[in-house]
């Protein structure tokens, strides 16, 4: 039976380490973390996760402000909008809840972030600063999966690392990241022939593709690290990944649960960036 990897209890364990860095970052040099929030629209699951990250931010001692707009607001009322946070010295970290109502030109939104307040690391110089292995921030979901592999002792280097799904948020930073930490990485999307023929070869399988049930017994190596991303809500209101959890635990060494798995790491390691970032300015002041 497969070791679960708890990420409730490793994100508990990084966040009373954010709340000791807001005490000494205060104490020290009198700053408070500050992370202003952008919700645009009423997207039910935006609404939730905003609320998520924004008692998060409280409970380790960051200032969260929060800008909630009708759907209906222009990209440049929202370019405006940023530009004043990004001169606001007590914003050090700025999020744009994803998605976006499709009139707003997300990629200019999220270029006009500053680069050292893009927290969320969207920003198109944090995307090529993955590439080069010189990026200001690393985008939360795949940190918070390296943070869980770390935490969990698990070697990288020289491992076959399968990802299933290449999205810009997940997928592709999370391969450039484990490529970075000398993986062989494969990446897998819809389009893939035969998906199983690659997954069955990964010694770590990170799937994010958001379509339950995706990945079954058959399709992982026995022993195999499996750490789902996946977070998918059924029609009787639960939630699940994109692994059967049940079958898959059986196989595997280590595996992820949905929830209590990636998900709490992936608020974590925002209040860790924005920490980072704050640090850095109380140094620059
Ligand atoms: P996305 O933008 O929809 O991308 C999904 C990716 O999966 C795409 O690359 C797509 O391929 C690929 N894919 C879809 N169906 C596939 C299939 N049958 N076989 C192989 N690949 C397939 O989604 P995302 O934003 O990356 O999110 C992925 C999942 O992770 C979702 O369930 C989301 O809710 C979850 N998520 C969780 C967290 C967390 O904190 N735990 C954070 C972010 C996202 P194409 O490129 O060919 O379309």
């Amino acid at each position: 039976m497969a070791k679960i990897i708890d990420g409730k209890k490793i994100a508990a364990s990084i966040r009373s380490d954010c709340k000791i860095r807001v005490e000494k970052l205060k104490d020290e040099s009198g700053v408070t973390p500050g992370l202003a929030v952008i919700l645009i629209g009423e997207d039910p699951a935006s609404s939730v996760y905003v609320r998520n990250k924004i008692e998060a931010c409280k409970a380790v001692g960051i200032k969260s402000s929060s800008y909630r707009h009708d759907a209906d607001i222009t990209t440049d009322e929202l370019v405006v909008l940023i530009e004043k946070l990004n001169i606001d010295p007590e914003v050090h970290g700025i999020l744009v809840q994803l998605p976006l109502p499709p009139h707003i030109d997300m990629e200019r939104v999220l270029e006009t972030i500053s680069i050292d307040k893009d927290v969320d690391g969207f920003h198109l110089y944090n995307v090529g600063g993955l590439v080069v292995g010189k990026m200001v921030f690393s985008p939360c979901t795949p940190y918070g999966v390296v943070k869980m592999l770390e935490s969990e002792n698990i070697p990288v280097e020289g491992q076959n690392v399968v990802i299933v799904g290449a999205s810009n948020i997940v997928g592709k930073p999370m391969a450039l990241m484990l490529m970075a930490r000398d993986a062989t990485v494969s990446i897998c999307h819809a389009k893939t022939r035969d998906l199983a023929q690659f997954t069955i070869l990964a010694d770590i399988l990170v799937v994010a593709a958001g379509v339950p049930n995706l990945i079954i017994p058959q399709m992982v190596k026995t022993g195999a690290v499996v750490i789902d991303v996946g977070i998918n809500r059924l029609p009787n209101g639960s939630l699940q990944g994109d692994v059967d959890f049940e079958g898959v635990s059986k196989k595997a060494s280590y595996i992820t649960p949905v929830p209590g798995g990636v998900g709490p790491m992936t608020v974590t390691m925002l209040l860790v960036n924005t920490i980072e970032a704050a640090e850095r300015h109380a140094v620059q002041k």
